[in-house]
C-alpha cells in the first residue's frame, strides 16, 4: 500500500447520493472525469475484471464465442433499422473529418446481424451465439450514482442466431441459466421479472433486477402465484363491459372549486345520491408526444382518479416516441383545455388523441371534467357518451392490486436492472435479410436473440448490496484482494514477520494487500474497513506473544491465531 496508486477520502463526494457511489469514490476505486464518465483506479479495475471474468466463464460454458466489435460505428446499418432516429438523444452521434455521420455504439444488434450474414451461408453453421464485453456509449438524460448509470459503461452483450423458434427458445434458456449462475457467483440478490422489449423490438423478454432501495425500476410480485414483472410490463386485466340499458343520462353539474380529485369526491358525496370514491372519477392527464423525427402532438390519458399516471409506464407504452408534460404555454395555446376540468368531450371535439386505462371499458360511468371552469359531468358512460381512441398502460400499479393472473395481490419493490434477455425474433434479420441455405435447399431467415449484462453497473450493485456504515464488503469472488494484511506494530520483528506472512500467503496463491504504510494503526484499520477485503489480518501487539488477528470483514468476527498456524488458518478462512 505504500506504493499503491490509492488515496482514500474521509468525506463523501458532494455529488454522491447513493451509498455505493459514495463508498467507491471514498475508497479510491473510481474517479469521475465528466458526468457519467469514470476512470477505474487499481482496486476498482480488479473488481471490474473479476466480474468480467465470471461473466466470460459462464458465457463460454454455454458455448458462446467471444469477439470484439468496434464502438465507433457507421450510421448506415442503424439507418436501415431506423434506430439512428429512434434512439433519439441517447445516441452519441459524431462526424468524421469528411463530415460522414458515425455513432458510438449503444448496443450492437445491427453489426452482429450483418456480421453473421457476411460469414455464414448454410443451415449447417447454425446455431451460433456470439458475445463481447465492451464499452458502450449512451448519452443518458440523467447519468446517476457514479458507475450505476454511466454514459460510458461496460456491457456484456451476446446475440444468438437460430434457424427456428425452438432454437431461439433454447438459446434464450441457455442464457437465462447462465445469468442465474453469474449472479449467484457474484452473490447478488435479484429477481427475474417479465419485461417490455423497449427500443429492441421483439417479443419475449425478461429482466434481472437486483433488489435495492436505490433502484430506478419498480417491479411487482404476487407471492401466491410467483408472477413477477417490471411495472412497465404489467398488463391491467380489463373488466367485463357493462350493457348500456338502464344507465342514467350524463348530467353536467356546477362544482365550484373542485380542481383536485379530493375536492371533487367530497362534492359528489355531499351532493349526489350514493357514496363515491376517487376510483369513480376519470382523471384526464395531458401530455405531448413526439414520434422519432416527428412533431409534438397532444395526447390525453384517462385514468381512474385514485391512480396517478406512472411516467415510466407511460413512456414504456409509447416507445420509441418521446413524452413530456404540457407547459403553461401549451395550455395557453390550446384554450379548449380547461385545467382541472378537462373531459373526454373537448379532447375528441378538438381532434386530440385520447387513450384510457384498460379499466375504462364500455358501460362504465364516470364523474369527469365538463371542459368548463367549475363544472363536471356525472354519469359519463364509456362507449355511449365518449369513445376513446384506445387503451394505454399508464396508470400506476398500487400495492395490493390484483395480480394479472388473478391469483393474489401484488407487492411492489425497487430494483436495479443488471441483465436483460430478449427473444428478438426476426426484426434485425429481416432488416438485413440474414438468410442461410436451409436443409431443403430453400433460404431460411434466421431468428435472433439479444442478451445484456451490465458489467460495470454490477460493480456498483455489489457495493450497494454489500456494505455497512464503515465501508465496502466484497464477496470473495470479486474482492480486489483476498486478504488485507495490516502491519500495526512498529517493531522490526513484527514488520519482518508480516512481510514473510504476506509472501507465504502469496505463495499459496492468495492475493494479498499489505498495508506497509507508516500511518497509525487507527488510520490503517479505518482504511481496511473502507476498502472491504473479505479477510483482514492484523499483525499487531499480539505478535510478540506469537499471535496474529484474523478478522472477517463480513461478519465482523475476529480470532487470534498462532503465528505458526497463520498461513493455514488464513487460507482456510479465504477458501471457506
Ligand atoms: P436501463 O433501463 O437501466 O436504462 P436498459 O433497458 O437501457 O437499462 P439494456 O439496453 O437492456 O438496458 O442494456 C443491457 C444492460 O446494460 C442493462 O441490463 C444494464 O445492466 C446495463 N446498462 C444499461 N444502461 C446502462 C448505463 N447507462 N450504465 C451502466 N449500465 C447500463
Ligand atoms: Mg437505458
Amino acid at each position: 500500500m505504500s506504493t499503491l496508486f490509492l488515496r482514500t477520502l474521509r468525506d463523501d463526494p458532494a455529488d454522491a447520493e447513493v451509498p455505493s457511489h459514495k463508498l467507491l469514490v471514498r475508497a479510491g476505486y473510481v474517479r469521475r472525469v465528466a458526468p457519467g464518465v469514470y476512470s477505474w483506479l487499481p482496486l476498482g479495475l480488479r473488481v471490474l475484471r473479476a466480474v468480467e471474468n465470471i461473466v466470460r466463464e459462464e458465457m463460454n460454458s454455454i458455448g458462446a464465442q467471444e469477439i470484439l466489435l468496434p464502438a465507433l460505428l457507421p450510421r448506415e446499418p442503424y439507418e436501415t433499422t431506423a434506430r439512428w432516429t429512434e434512439y433519439g438523444d441517447n445516441l452519441f452521434r459524431v462526424k468524421d473529418r469528411k463530415g460522414t455521420d458515425m455513432l458510438l455504439g449503444p448496443t450492437h444488434e445491427e453489426i452482429f446481424a450483418q456480421l453473421v450474414k457476411s460469414e455464414y451461408s448454410s443451415y449447417k453453421d447454425l446455431p451460433v451465439i456470439l458475445y463481447q464485453i465492451q464499452t458502450k456509449y449512451r448519452d443518458e438524460e440523467r447519468p446517476r450514482a457514479g458507475i450505476l448509470r454511466g454514459r460510458e459503461f461496460v456491457m456484456k452483450d451476446s446475440y444468438s442466431f437460430d434457424l427456428d423458434d425452438d432454437g431461439l427458445k433454447a438459446s434464450y434458456i441457455a442464457h437465462r441459466d447462465a445469468y442465474q449462475r453469474i449472479f449467484a457467483r457474484l452473490a447478488v440478490r435479484y429477481v427475474i421479472v417479465a419485461a417490455t422489449s423497449g427500443a429492441m423490438g421483439g417479443s419475449a423478454s425478461e429482466e434481472f433486477l437486483a433488489e435495492s432501495e436505490v433502484g430506478e425500476d419498480t417491479f411487482v410480485r404476487c407471492v401466491e402465484s410467483g408472477y413477477a414483472a417490471n411495472v412497465e410490463a404489467v398488463v391491467t386485466p380489463a373488466p367485463e363491459s357493462i350493457p348500456f340499458d338502464g344507465l342514467a343520462e350524463a348530467q353536467v353539474h356546477e362544482t365550484p372549486d373542485t380542481t383536485t380529485i379530493e375536492t371533487l369526491v367530497a362534492w359528489a358525496n355531499e351532493t349526489l345520491d350514493g357514496t363515491f370514491d376517487a376510483a369513480d372519477t376519470l382523471k384526464n392527464v395531458m401530455v405531448k408526444v413526439r414520434q422519432p423525427g416527428g412533431e409534438w402532438e397532444l395526447l390525453g390519458i384517462g385514468v381512474p382518479g385514485n391512480r396517478e399516471v406512472d411516467f415510466k409506464r407511460l413512456e414504456a407504452s409509447l416507445e420509441p416516441a418521446e413524452v413530456e408534460m404540457l407547459t403553461e404555454a401549451d395550455f395557453t395555446a390550446n384554450a379548449f383545455l380547461v385545467k382541472g376540468y378537462i373531459g373526454p368531450k373537448a379532447l375528441q371535439e378538438n381532434g386530440v388523441r385520447y387513450l384510457v386505462d384498460p379499466r375504462v371499458v364500455d358501460g362504465t360511468a364516470w364523474i369527469t371534467g365538463a371542459d368548463q371552469p367549475n363544472r363536471h359531468v356525472v354519469g359519463l358512460v364509456a362507449g355511449r357518451d365518449f369513445t376513446p381512441d384506445g387503451t394505454i398502460e399508464a396508470a400506476e400499479i398500487l400495492d395490493g392490486d390484483l395480480s394479472p393472473d388473478g391469483k393474489g395481490p401484488l407487492v411492489a419493490a425497487k430494483g436495479i436492472e443488471i441483465g436483460h434477455i430478449f427473444q428478438l425474433g426476426q426484426k434485425y434479420t429481416n432488416a438485413f435479410e440474414v438468410d442461410v441455405l436451409g436443409e431443403s435447399g430453400k433460404p431460411v431467415r434466421l431468428t435472433m436473440g439479444s442478451y445484456g449484462v451490465g458489467v460495470s453497473r454490477l460493480v456498483a450493485v455489489i457495493a450497494e448490496q454489500q456494505h455497512d456504515d464503515k465501508g465496502l464488503c466484497w464477496p470473495a469472488e470479486v474482492a480486489p484482494y483476498d486478504v488485507h494484511l495490516v502491519i500495526a506494530n512498529k517493531d522490526e520483528a513484527a514488520i519482518g514477520g508480516a512481510t514473510s506472512l504476506a509472501e507465504e500467503l502469496d505463495a499459496e496463491g492468495l492475493d494479498v494487500l499489505l498495508d506497509d504504510r507508516k500511518s497509525s494503526p487507527g488510520v490503517k484499520f479505518k482504511d481496511a474497513e473502507l476498502l472491504g477485503m473479505p479477510i483482514v489480518v492484523v499483525v499487531g501487539r499480539g505478535y510478540a506473544n506469537g499471535v496474529v488477528e484474523v478478522r472477517d470483514r463480513f461478519t465482523g468476527e475476529s480470532a487470534e491465531v498462532p503465528v505458526d498456524n497463520a498461513v493455514s488458518a488464513i487460507v482456510a478462512a479465504v477458501r471457506g
